[in-house]
């Protein structure tokens, strides 16, 4: 098969479509699937034959409906297409009905408080702008997930409303511009994906990785990333191979993988697809991290997208780049040649940066989790705080626009790289800013502050309904302007804009301590953690911005915020009980196994004829009971401590606990067992270090 026969082979796409749908049929599910439309069920009768007939063609057996539930998860319930039809015989048989709407039992989802045990039930409903597609012998049909009354209980549901949301008010913006072709407008999005390999014997032997995705003890052997030799270096044939069967996975499911290389962390990967609707790329990155894992285990890896696997080098993050594209296919971030004159385009670029503005602690906080804090203001991703990178041409512009002088138009520089024989190229006028947590990057934003395990969705939601409601609040300036009088009035609006937020842009060194001082004096919000940051979700201001653009109700903030608050103190109760069981079943008795050995060694030494010393001996004897006292001791604390925790009733309370106490218990014991694992040998240790896992594959 060539890789144009391959790519989308597994993907009920629009060519399948046309090719096995009546005319008639194709065109309506075409309809709806561009125009939003309402399914009639003759439709979706005839499309679940079409779809059926297709999926058993190629191996199908069983329909599942894929959803996203509040686990950050995908979940799927497989059925079958047989039907009993009596003597003993079976049709395969799938209807209109059971492809449009599922009823998994959602008791077993977290709900935030939402749904009552009694009210179990549990709706799907198919999403069919993401193509259906078969996976190990199944028929995935994308849907989304709502109760028994219709609240969304999961991460496709106010994505799909945020795209409606920014769509209806895009179009507004622009029909006032005088744009009036435009009928739609989608968000595009592009996420790359960070994660690292590991042997996967390795893996199994660490309760840590096994148990909560990241070491909690473990010495930095002598080499690190400091070397910077594994940023974009020659892939190790092992690696090859994973990524070549990686990529041809994801083609077959119709995922644009494009760009593959070696991170800067040892064992550390990137991978990147093409651009898609937004829907379909918060799907696709679903599949993408579920078919690196699957990949993994045949090539006897096993790939972590924990945000930070190993202490002292860097975590893995997810850059969610993203766009807004019209139904007539122009990119709306694109500056063009001239930017100072395209006023389409400079309306759109002041709506994001008013939306970041505003509601820069919503989008800090639809990047909070227990594995992002440990990435989020360390040298190694953006700071906590929410800027904006435009870099010099665009900075430029605006001061311009904001101070009413004429802007000379910059010429594109021609590259000069000192060598005749390379081709020449024109320099990009924005340069790269890795520092910075939302980056405009030539004709789309990158969103930089994303954890790596983190579903694509929340951020998106939260740009999206940001940016709806800037371009709505500018179109209740703009709406009622007399035709003749507009070039001012948007003249005036952007002024406006910029002078009052242009304290979120900010084009220098993120990493730096000036940067959290400056950003504190222009009152830019730095939320340090995931329970400092939560709380912003049920503030009046930000409630209002969803409810108002139909995103969320207020009951089901509320039971999101709940779930985010419970995830978080979960997750580091497991690391705790992890570390305690890690300490007291492979760790002290490891420290114990070498103090034995020094014991009788230094027992045999003093039986010697000669008289030597055991000073040695005695030296070591003296730190490891040291060390091994106060692990115990440390570990006793640390096991109060989570019990208190537990008692907790208040949830906020509670996770704010789980950072300020138990957080800090378990790296005061990792300080010392890490100076511990510095002295003692390799092979008392039941598990493989940091320099086996890390530098042996
Ligand atoms: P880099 O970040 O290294 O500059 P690229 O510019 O090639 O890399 O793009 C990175 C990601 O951004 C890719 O996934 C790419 O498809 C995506 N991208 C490019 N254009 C858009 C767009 N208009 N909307 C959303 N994502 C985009
Ligand atoms: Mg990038």
């Amino acid at each position: 098969m060539t890789i144009p026969e391959m790519y989308g082979s597994l993907v009920f796409n629009d060519k399948i479509m046309r090719e096995k749908l009546p005319k008639d049929i194709y065109k309506a599910l075409r309809k709806t699937i561009d125009k939003n439309t309402h399914l009639e069920l003759d439709v979706a009768n005839a499309v679940a034959v079409a779809m059926k007939e297709w999926a058993i063609e190629n191996g199908a057996t069983h329909f599942t409906h894929w959803f996203q539930p509040m686990t950050g998860f995908t979940a799927e319930k497989h059925d079958s297409f047989i039907n009993p039809i009596g003597n003993g015989e079976i049709i395969m048989e799938f209807s209109g009905k059971e492809l449009v709407k599922g009823e998994p039992d959602a008791s077993s989802f977290p709900s935030g408080g939402l749904r009552a045990t009694f009210e179990a039930r549990g709706y799907t409903a198919w999403d069919p702008t993401s193509p259906a597609f078969i996976k190990d012998g199944t028929l995935y049909i994308p849907t989304a997930f709502c109760s028994y009354s219709g609240e969304a209980l999961d991460k496709k549901t106010p994505l799909l409303r945020s795209m409606e949301a920014l769509s209806k008010e895009a179009t507004k913006i622009l029909k006032l511009l005088g744009n009036t072709e435009v009928e739609s407008v989608t968000t595009t999005v592009g996420p790359e994906q960070e994660y690292f390999l590991v042997d996967k014997e390795d893996f199994k032997k660490r309760m840590d990785l096994v148990f909560t995705g990241r070491t909690l003890i473990g010495a930095m052997p002598p080499k690190g990333q400091e070397m910077e030799d594994h940023y974009f270096g020659t892939l190790k044939p092992r690696v090859a191979a994973y990524m070549h069967d990686l990529d041809e996975e994801l083609w077959k499911l119709g995922i644009p993988a494009k760009t593959k290389h070696n991170e800067v962390a040892p064992a550390q990967h990137e991978l990147a697809p093409v651009f898609d609707t937004t829907n379909v790329a918060v799907d696709h990155n679903q599949l993408t991290m579920e078919v690196m894992r699957k990949v993994a285990e045949k090539h006897g890896f096993v790939c972590l997208l924990h945000e930070k696997p190993f202490d002292g080098i860097n975590g893995s993050g997810k850059h969610n780049n993203w766009s807004m594209t019209t139904n007539t296919g122009v990119n709306l971030l694109d500056p063009g040649k001239t930017p100072a004159e395209n006023v389409q385009f400079l309306v759109f670029l002041t709506a994001v940066i008013k939306a970041v503005d505003d509601y820069a602690d919503l989008m800090r906080l639809s990047v909070a989790s227990a594995g992002n804090d440990h990435r989020l203001g360390a040298n190694e991703a953006p700071p906590a705080i929410i800027s904006i990178f435009l870099g010099d041409e665009l900075t430029a512009v605006l001061d311009s626009i904001e101070n009413d002088t004429f802007f000379g138009e910059k010429q594109a520089v021609a590259m000069e790289i000192g060598a005749s024989v390379l081709p020449h190229f024109m320099k990009d006028t924005t340069d790269r800013n890795r520092t910075s947590p939302f980056a405009f990057t030539g004709n789309k934003f990158e969103f930089r502050s994303l954890g790596s395990s983190l579903s694509v969705s929340g951020p998106n939601v939260v740009l999206n309904t940001a940016v709806a409601e800037a371009l709505s609040q500018f179109y209740e300036i703009l709406k009622d302007v007399p035709e003749a009088e507009l070039s001012t009035a948007v003249h005036n609006l952007l002024k406006d804009t910029i002078v009052k937020h242009k304290r979120v842009v900010f084009n220098g060194n993120g990493y730096t301590d000036e940067w959290v001082a400056e950003a504190e004096k222009r009152g830019l919000y730095n939320y340090r953690s995931t329970p400092d940051v939560l709380p912003v979700f049920v503030e009046k201001k930000n409630v209002d911005l969803f409810v108002s653009h139909g995103i969320f109700t207020e009951s089901e903030i509320h039971s999101r915020y709940e779930i985010l608050l419970e995830n978080y103190a979960k997750t580091i109760h497991i690391e705790a009980k992890t570390l305690s069981d890690m300490l007291n079943q492979q760790f002290m008795p490891a420290i114990a196994t070498y103090l034995d050995s020094l014991i009788t060694l230094a027992d045999k030494k003093q039986k010697l004829p000669t008289a030597i010393t055991c000073k040695t001996e005695l030296k070591l004897i003296e730190k490891l009971t040291a060390w091994y006292d106060d692990l115990y001791e440390m570990n006793e604390k640390l096991i109060e401590d989570r019990i208190k925790a537990e008692a907790m009733e208040d949830s906020l309370e509670a996770a704010k606990f789980y950072q300020s106490v138990i957080l800090a218990d378990m790296e005061n014991i990792r300080a010392v067992a890490d100076a511990a694992e510095a002295v003692i040998p390799e092979d008392v240790l039941p598990y493989p270090n940091y320099a086996k896992m890390l530098f042996y594959v």
